[in-house]
């Protein structure tokens, strides 16, 4: 029986890179390593335009921001923001796989996403740098990886974007979703400080995060990069629960 070149090519590559779909197994038709299969993707809930420049999520209503970034009455210090799918269904999947299951190796799939989703809007704002939201150490050192630092760095290498962890956080701030929007503002107040002595004066920041919930940890972090100097922040995340 004869194969095609691109039969063989596809069994040649796949003795050194891993063609299956990193979230169900299942070997991809088109040959492409760490993207997800067709099956996965159609399951996944992607963030339809017009988009909420508050939280990257669908614009629902006929105000600015949408409905939940309006009822939230948040701090939006950033510019725009830019979200992969919603938090449901095989995206909430591949989240969890992503944050709990030890797959850091996730980071290339979602990483291909993110470019394919969002890449023309990210190139156009011209971002000089990618930072992660840290973990605080105690919490990395437990899951041995950060995964908005994994997902940055995966990005930063196909955007072509140098990725800097400049951010550290100061102290334990726990599990924001439980606490009230007051309780969590004064509960971020220095959650965040930048370890290195970098120029941020005139950057363009891309902050990268896993999942929006409320949007505090992300506003904190990125007035943490404005006060220091930084002339625009954007925010860029998996998902966002909207
Ligand atoms: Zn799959
Ligand atoms: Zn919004």
């Amino acid at each position: 029986m004869m194969i095609s070149l691109k039969q063989f090519l596809i069994s040649c590559i796949r003795k050194i890179i891993p063609l299956e779909c990193p979230l169900c197994g299942n070997t991809t038709n088109d040959g492409a390593p760490n993207t997800l299969c067709r099956d996965c993707l159609a399951q996944i809930e992607f963030i339809q335009p017009p988009y909420c420049p508050g939280c990257g999520g669908t614009l629902d209503g006929i105000f600015e921001m949408c409905s939940d970034c309006m009822k939230e009455e948040a701090r939006r210090p950033w510019k725009n923001a830019f979200t992969i799918f919603r938090m449901r269904g095989a995206g909430r999947e591949l989240v969890h796989a992503f944050k709990y299951q030890s797959r850091p190796d996730l980071a290339r799939a979602l990483a291909a996403l993110a470019l394919m989703r969002c890449g023309e809007a990210i190139r156009h704002e011209a971002f000089d740098l990618i930072v992660p939201v840290p973990l605080h150490w105690w919490r990395k050192m437990r899951r041995s990886y950060n995964q908005a630092e994994e997902f940055a760095r995966a990005f930063g290498t196909i955007a072509k974007i140098p990725v800097r962890p400049l951010l550290k956080r100061k102290k334990w701030t726990g599990q924001q979703s439980r606490l009230t929007r007051k309780q969590r503002i004064s509960n971020l107040k220095g959650a965040f400080f930048i370890n290195r002595s970098t120029n941020l004066k005139k950057r363009a920041i891309l902050l990268v995060d896993d999942v929006m919930t409320t949007g505090s940890t992300l506003a904190a972090a990125a007035e943490t990069l404005l006060k220091a100097g930084a002339e625009k922040v954007c925010i860029l995340t998996l998902a966002r629960r909207q």
